[in-house]
């Protein structure tokens, strides 16, 4: 599936987008695949440049932990890398929504979640608040 952004002339107050490299889509798809019916969990690389977040490849956390319910790792674990934008997680369950945990564990810019039966359409994007956030995968 693709989705090419169209350009407009007209600047209006823009919403936040999130561009996922295709490339890094199939690794998320791939990842939670194996690690079902487990959650996991991958940090996500990329940049932030005005209202887009462009993420471009993915990074295995040390020290990651997998459980039926929740996988995660603490911040404080991570070097320090700026181009760590974000994590993405499965949801095992199906849902699409972030948890309080998610939320509470939120790291970097961007949260993407991806829910069984993980494909292109079950990948979603939220921001710190749990708000959706515009989910592109690109062609690159
Ligand atoms: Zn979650």
């Amino acid at each position: 599936m693709f989705f090419r952004k169209k350009k407009t002339q007209t600047r209006i107050p823009v919403r936040r987008m999130v561009v996922l490299a295709r490339q890094a889509a199939d690794g998320v798809i791939t990842y939670a695949k194996s690690c079902h019916p487990n959650e996991g969990i991958l940090i996500l690389q990329g940049k932030h440049k005005e209202n887009t977040t462009f993420i471009t490849g993915l990074v295995i956390p040390p020290f990651s932990t997998h459980g039926p319910f929740y996988s995660g790792f603490s911040g404080y674990e991570l070097p320090f890398d700026l181009s760590y934008i974000g994590t993405v997680h499965s949801h095992p369950s199906g849902s699409m929504r972030p948890s309080l945990e998610d939320l509470h564990n939120y790291f970097g810019v961007v949260s993407l979640i991806i829910s069984h039966p993980y494909d292109y359409q079950t990948i979603s994007a939220f921001d710190r608040n749990g708000n959706s956030l515009d989910l592109e995968i690109s062609a690159e």
